[in-house]
This record gives structure tokens, sequence and C-alpha cells, in this order.
């Protein structure tokens, strides 16, 4: 008898990429545990609203994208409820240049003139330049998505915290250690949000991401707008004094928008704590004053703020990158809540094969590099 137990594949994480990555494994009949010491989606999948956008910079990432939206329809047929919104995305400050990966992806999208921008986004102020709309974009339903992940891994969750991942001297697999008991896997999917690089370093992965606080306050959608579709917004023209992404949180009226760019979150210091004077209030008066000259249609007075921590791998906010050694994968970036079924594809190949599909390693190739 040992006290140790044992499962094929483990994962580490019941935020949207752990708990995809497990839906994939449980559909393909594998035998797989995910561990979590929180409810599923308490982490950086957390809250109720996420952009699906398909447009990035990197074209690899927008065949993500249209990968992912097709893993997203395929969910929503299982659930028989709307996971993504029919809202499109709009956004300010792009040309010609930005959409080559959707060009070569032939992902469907169009310019107009900036001076009927309040056809795309009727909420929107007269703006000087072109817009682009994406319409197969929207606002995905993240609680949604995490409370029918969830429901279909099922009792495959152990509420348990893991302490450390450690590849054993026999070299087969992986073992961990948890709350609750030690386990030895096949293979060891880290999907942990904000502790990746933690739980990473004992497996000699280096993982560079960059923990900051951003601030996301929402706005009352005014009356006179009640009940009409916004499009998702992303505004890097600059024309209003800050950029910003916006996003519709689904039928409540409200909506919410953060400040994008390199300097508008506040990182952590070396000592896990924020430089002594930081004031998130004071980012969130920095939207609201964009609010207030950009989105007339949104009443600029915030009606609550969450404060969330982003993870930025150093080529940026698009950036994702998956780390493998036998018997263990791992995956960081961010904004990669729209990519998560293609993502939880990819992972539960990579813990089947123990091996790291070529589509990851590609779409990680840049990631490293400073933006
Ligand atoms: C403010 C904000 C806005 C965003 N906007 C967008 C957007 O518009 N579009 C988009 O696509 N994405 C967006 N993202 C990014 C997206 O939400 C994340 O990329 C995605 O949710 C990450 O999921 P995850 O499963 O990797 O991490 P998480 O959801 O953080 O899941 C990790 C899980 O691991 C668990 N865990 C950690 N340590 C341990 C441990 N030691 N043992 C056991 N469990 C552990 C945690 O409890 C957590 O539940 C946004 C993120 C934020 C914060």
């Amino acid at each position: 008898m040992t006290h140790r137990r044992e499962v094929d594949i483990a994962v580490i994480g019941a935020g949207v990429l752990g708990l995809a990555t497990a839906e994939a494994l449980v559909r393909r009949g594998a035998d797989v545990l995910v561990f979590d010491g929180r409810p599923p989606g308490a982490g950086l999948s957390g809250g109720l609203t996420r952009t699906f956008r398909h447009r990035h910079d990197n074209e690899l990432h927008v065949a993500m994208a249209v990968e992912g939206r097709r893993g997203f329809a395929r969910w929503e047929q299982r659930l028989g409820r709307e996971l993504i919104g029919p809202e499109g995305a709009v956004y300010h400050g792009m040309d010609h240049s930005h959409v080559t990966g959707m060009a070569a992806q032939r992902v469907e999208h169009s310019f107009v003139p900036g001076a009927v921008g309040g056809e795309v986004f009727p909420a929107l102020a007269r703006v000087g330049t072109p817009l682009l709309v994406d319409p197969g974009a929207g606002a995905i339903r993240a609680k949604r998505t995490i409370d029918a992940l969830a429901h279909w891994v099922g009792d495959r969750i152990v509420q348990a915290d893991v302490h450390s991942v450690t590849v054993p001297s026999d070299g087969d697999g992986a073992e961990f250690q948890t709350t609750e008991a030690i386990y030895r896997a096949r293979h060891v999917v880290i999907c942990a949000g904000t502790a990746v690089t933690r739980l990473g370093a004992s497996v000699g992965f280096d993982i560079p991401v960059r923990s900051a606080l951003h601030a996301r306050p929402h706005f009352r959608v005014r009356p006179e707008f009640a009940g009409t579709p916004l499009p998702c917004w992303v505004d890097i023209s600059g024309e209003f004094g800050v950029n910003v992404y916006g996003s519709p949180i689904g039928a409540t009226g409200t909506y919410v928008v953060g400040m994008i760019g390199p300097a508008v979150d506040v990182p952590f210091g070396p000592d896990g704590g924020l430089p002594p004077g930081t004031d998130m209030e004071e980012h969130v008066r920095r939207v609201s004053a964009y609010v207030a000259k950009a989105l007339p249609g949104l009443d600029p007075e915030p009606v609550g703020a969450r404060v969330c921590v982003m993870t930025k791998l150093p080529k940026g906010s698009d950036a994702l990158r998956a780390w493998h050694r036998p018997g263990v994968t791992t995956i960081a970036g961010h904004n990669l809540f729209k990519m998560a079924p293609a993502l939880g594809e990819l992972l539960a190949d990579a813990a089947e094969k123990d091996q790291l599909p070529e589509a990851l390693e590609r779409a990680g190739a840049d990631a490293l590099e400073a933006a």
C-alpha cells in the first residue's frame, strides 16, 4: 500500500484555461483531475464579461482566435445558450496595416467613416477617422462559460491547493504535493494564472510574467440607449486622451471600460506589494474623464470598479507562450479567455502526447521579445 495517489493527467488551476483543458480531456475519455484551492473562476477568469475579438498584430493569434470562436460555438451548442453575444467589436485608431492578419485569415471586417460611427457604436461621440468593424466579435459571457465548463468537468475537480510540482528522479511523469494528498501523474498541465511563475520554477521553467494591478470601472448606459446593443470597443487613437478597451456587461445595462497601454497598470514590487502612494482611484478618474468625452451614451459616473491582476509577457498584452518538459506543460500570457477553447484542445494534446503541439510553439515564438 502506498500513501501516494495516481492519476494519468492532472490540471492545476480551474480558471478558463484549466477547465477548457480538462473539458477536452474528459470528452476524449482521459483519466484527469483538476486541482484548485478556490472555486472555479476565482482567479483571472473572474467577472461577468470579456471581449472576444479577432484582431491581433500576430496572424497566428488571429488564427487562434478564429479557432477559439469555433470552439465557443461548439460549447454554445452543447450548453444550448449563447456564450458570445452578437454585439461585434469596433476599433478606433486602426488602418489597413492593422488588419493584415484578419485579411490573411479571411476574417470578415470593414472600415466605416468616422462621421457615421454612431451607426456602429450608438454611444460614441463623433470621431475624426475611420472605424474598423469586426462583426464576428462580441462580449463573452465569462461567468456562464466558467459555470458550464465546471459543470461538464464535474467531480473531476478536487478542491486542493498545489504547493509544488517536482520531476521525480526516475524521470517518469511528475509528482505534486497538495493540501489534500501527494499525487503522481503521467503528465501535469499547469494553468495556474498568477501562480504559473512560481509553480513552473519548481520544474525549471523560467516564466517572465509581469503582474500588475488594473482598474476596470463600469458605467450605466444612458436610458436613451437602453436595449440598444453596444459593441465591444478598442480605442488606440489617442483622440480622447487615453487608449481604452470596453465591453457591454451582458444585459445588465452597464458597460465596462479599462485603459490600455504600457504605463496604465501598477506593477507589484519585488516584495509583492504595491509602490507607496499607489492611487487606483486616480486610474478610475482617468477612465471616467475618457467616458465623459468619448462615450456620451454612458453616464461618466462609475457605478462600480473591479481591480484585477494583469499577467503580461514581455511582448505585451496579446502575447502567450507555452513551456514543456517531459511530464509537465504550462502556459502564460494575457487576453487568453477568447482563445480558451482552442488552447484547451492544444494543452490536452500536449498532455496526451507529452509533446508541445507545433501551433502552440509557433504562437509563442516572439512572446519573450520586448515590445
Ligand atoms: C481585467 C482583465 C481584463 C481582461 N480582458 C480580457 C478580454 O477582454 N479578453 C480576453 O480574451 N481575455 C481577457 N483577460 C484575460 C483573461 O481573463 C485571462 O487570460 C484568463 O482568464 C486566464 O485564465 P487562466 O485559467 O489562465 O487563469 P485563472 O483564471 O487565474 O486560473 C488559474 C487558477 O489557478 C488557481 N491556482 C493558482 N495557484 C494554485 C495552486 N498553487 N494550486 C491550485 N490552484 C491554483 C487559481 O485559484 C485560479 O483559479 C482579461 C483579464 C483581466 C484581469
